[in-house]
Formats: C-alpha cells, structure tokens, sequence
C-alpha cells in the first residue's frame, strides 16, 4: 500500500476467481474444429483422467452439472418416495434439492462445530425406519467424519453416498474423498476448486452403480432404442469436458497455493477463530471460514466498504427454514447448524491472491475485529 492511497481505492480483492488460460481457449477451440460437440471422446478421457488423477481407484462419470450428479446418484442408489436420506441442512441446497428430486425426503442433521460437517451422532439421532442413506458434504474442502459416518450406516444397514462438490483433492486418513460413498460427486462449477464451466463428475463404487448412472445420464439407454428405466439427458458436452482436462493438470498447483494461503491466514488472523482441520485430514480450502462470533454482517460490510475486501457467507440461511423444506426439522434441533449460519464468514483464499492481498486482508480483519472488540 502507497501512502497516497487508501485502503478502500485499491483494487477489490474478490471472494472467489475462476482461473481460465490459453490452454483451456486452445482446447475448446480444438472440439468446435472437429465439429463433435456434444458427449464423445474429450468426455470419455476426462473421466479416465480425472479418476486416476484423485487416486479414486474407481470410475467416473461425466454429467452437466454437480446436482445433476446427485440426482442421478441417488436414482442408481434406487432412493425414491418414501424413503428418507440424511443430510446437513447447513450446506448449498442442491444437497437437499437432489434428495427431494427422487421423491424421497431430505431429514436434516446437525453439524460438528469444528469441521461444520455433519456430526455422527447427530445423524444417528434422526435415523428412522425409513432412513436409506446418508449424504455428507465435505464443507469448504475439509472431509466429513467418514468412519464415524461409516459406523452409524453400518450398524442401521444405510447407504453412504458424498457430496464432495468443494473438496477435490481433500483426504481423510490418507483416502482420497470420492472413495468412500456409493457414490460421490465432485461440482466442476466455475467457483469450485476446478471447473469445467458446468459440470459434475460422479465416482461409482460399484459397477452396476457405474452402468446406472451411463442409463440416468442419457434417457436410460445404453444401447440406443433399448431404454431400460426412465432417465434424462444429463450428458457432459465435449467442449466442457475439454476445459476440464486441462483444469486437472493445473489443480495441484492451485491446490497447493490454497493451502499456502489458509496457512498464512492462520498464522496471522487476529480476534476470529481460524478453520481447524481434524486429525488425517488434508483440507483443500474451498473456503476458509472462519467464525465472528459478534456482528459478522457488519465485519463483512466494513471489510467490503473500508478495505475492498470481498467475503462470503456460506451459508446464512439452513436449508430446513428455506421454503421447500420449512417444517422438516426444527431451529431447537440443530444448535450447532444455527450458530454457524450466524457466525461463518469465508476470507479470500483463492490461488491468484498476491501476498499483498493476504497482508491487506490480514490488516483489514485485524484493525476491524480489534475496533469492534
Ligand atoms: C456447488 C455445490 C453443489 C452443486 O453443484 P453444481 O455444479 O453447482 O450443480 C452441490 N453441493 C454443494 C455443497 C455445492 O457447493
């Protein structure tokens, strides 16, 4: 910072950045050249690379979009009316918008206070006999508790599928998230931790799971004209499968650079309670969250206002009071959920941030929480 300038002149330092190069122009510019644009070849490849590329020891497949991943996820698992699955009511609705899609009802759980991923026990005390499954998210990059998850499946004879669309790359006890559920979804959506413009990228643990999802995915059919369920068009065009291919030789590096910037954030952040990361795990920061426990809107106003410093609430609003699922579950059951809707603020960590971004939004968070103390 110049002395001429002050803190709300410079450049806005914004929550989240999609990182598109040449490489990524060249490779759409490749598909329209050939004039195949819809599902084929740059879809097929980016299955078999992404798969090899998170150690996932299983296949993968291409979809439109990460709710659309699921969706279909979830009709493989053969969940529909009648049947409940658990989830966190503290999440992006397309957790509880694809359980509701089948037919099936989302019944909401609380969270552990200090990963914000659902909560074992929590889960056990919401199951019924109607409950098929649960679905964790690995929420801003930091894997759910999967063996303790595992455990209260196991002992109720539930599936276990994941929403991993934040966390490509996170692992738990060295496995890979994407590895453990009947299924896991990965979001390619351009603020995730990789992108593919839209999109979602769907694990099977199994290889009927596998050919269930090829039918959902396209009408039903794997054999033209031989339909066997009813299904959808859910297909990945090779132009976004081609984006997403190179994304997947840079997302190391971005990785990397996401954690080098928790850390410094961590290191340095003053007067809010940094992201902790459980025992094993390996974080990827899709969002560094951390909790003001008094007046977050206004931090985030006056980091916006006074410092240009961008920041997000993930989320403010549970999905058990949104209007779809209002009357699922109750504000007194879910403690934790409530409290971290009002507290959570995620800080700029994206990988194009300088060190002077990271300086600034130190500065910023520190001058503001130490003034509101
Ligand atoms: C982004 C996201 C989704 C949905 O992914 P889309 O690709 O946007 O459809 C689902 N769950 C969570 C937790 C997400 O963050």
């Amino acid at each position: 910072m110049t002395e001429t300038t002050t803190p709300q002149e410079q450049a806005f330092i914004p929550p989240a950045k999609p990182l598109i190069g040449d490489e990524e122009r060249e490779a759409v510019d490749r598909v329209l050249r050939s004039g195949m644009l819809a599902q084929g070849p740059e879809v097929k490849a980016f299955e078999q690379e992404f798969a090899e590329h998170f150690g996932l020891g299983r296949a993968c497949v291409a979809v439109n979009s990460g709710t659309s991943g699921l969706h279909l996820g979830l009709l493989a698992a053969g969940v529909g009316p009648g049947d409940e699955v658990i989830v966190p009511s503290f999440t992006f609705a397309a957790t509880c918008n694809s359980v509701a899609l089948t037919g099936a009802t989302p019944v909401f759980a609380d969270i552990d206070p200090e990963s914000f991923c659902l909560d074992p026990a929590a889960v056990e005390r919401v199951v019924t006999e109607r409950t098929v499954g649960i679905m964790p998210v690995h929420l801003y990059g930091h894997p759910a508790d999967m063996p303790g998850l595992q455990a209260v499946a196991d002992k109720h004879g539930l599936k276990v599928f994941e929403d991993a669309a934040q966390a490509h790359g996170a692992s738990l006890g060295g496995t890979p998230v994407g590895a453990f559920g009947q299924f896991a979804m990965f979001s390619l959506y351009p603020t995730k931790n990789m992108t593919s413009g839209e999109g979602g990228m769907v694990s099977a643990a199994d290889g009927e799971t596998e050919r269930l999802l090829r039918l959902y995915r396209n009408q039903g059919m794997e054999q033209q004209y031989h339909n066997e369920v009813v299904g959808l068009n859910n297909r990945m065009t090779d132009i976004h499968a081609a984006i997403g291919r190179v994304q997947l030789t840079k997302v190391d590096g971005w990785t990397k650079q996401r954690q080098d910037n928790a850390a410094y954030l961590s290191a340095n952040l003053e007067g809010v309670t940094a992201p902790p990361v459980a025992d094993g795990a390996v974080h990827v920061y899709h969002q560094y969250t951390v909790r003001v426990p008094e007046d977050r809107d206004g931090l985030a106003k006056a980091l916006k206002e006074e410092y240009a410093v961008g920041s997000g609430m993930f989320y403010p609003v549970p999905n058990h009071q949104l209007k779809p699922f209002a009357g699922n579950t109750s504000d007194a059951d879910l403690p934790e959920t409530m409290r971290a809707a009002a507290e959570c603020l995620s800080l700029p960590v994206h990988p194009s941030l300088s060190q002077g971004d990271l300086e600034r939004i130190v500065n910023a968070v520190n001058a503001l929480a130490k003034a509101g103390a």
